[in-house]
């Protein structure tokens, strides 16, 4: 918690008006309050990690089980080794396309993301305006 000057301190010390004293301690009051807001956001943060390193596991096993997937449906002879790579790649390639692809809100006339708009019976709008 910040030092304020006390109303006694103001009176007697010559040092400081009340006004200077109104202006210090409601500077104090501020500082506080973003102090405090600096530590709900810390929080926040380290929660987030937290969310970010078990989703980081989450993927790996997935990418373990499709991996084992794969090559089960490989050498049992269900898919061609060859067409399943290629497949997957013009797969990824699409997915890749269409993340770099932009498109303009019709409300707020931002370039987004197209992944990240709706498309309406007038066109695209992006998540935010579809939001409110
Ligand atoms: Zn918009």
């Amino acid at each position: 918690m910040s030092k304020r000057i006390g109303l006694f301190d103001a009176l007697v010390g010559n040092d400081v008006s009340l006004f200077e004293r109104s202006v210090i301690n409601q500077n104090a009051d501020e500082l506080d309050a973003v102090v405090k807001q600096g530590d709900m956001l810390g929080g926040s943060i380290g929660a987030l990690q937290a969310r970010v390193v078990a989703q980081g596991r989450e993927l790996e096993r997935l990418r373990t089980v499709v991996g084992v997937l794969a090559g089960m449906l490989r050498d049992s002879g269900a898919i061609d080794a060859h067409v399943f790579d290629l497949r997957l790649e013009a797969m990824l390639e699409e997915q890749a396309e269409a993340t770099r692809a932009t498109a303009t809100c019709l409300r707020c006339s931002r370039t987004v993301p197209a992944m990240q708009t709706e498309l309406t019976a007038l066109g695209p709008v992006c998540d935010r305006c579809a939001g409110q």
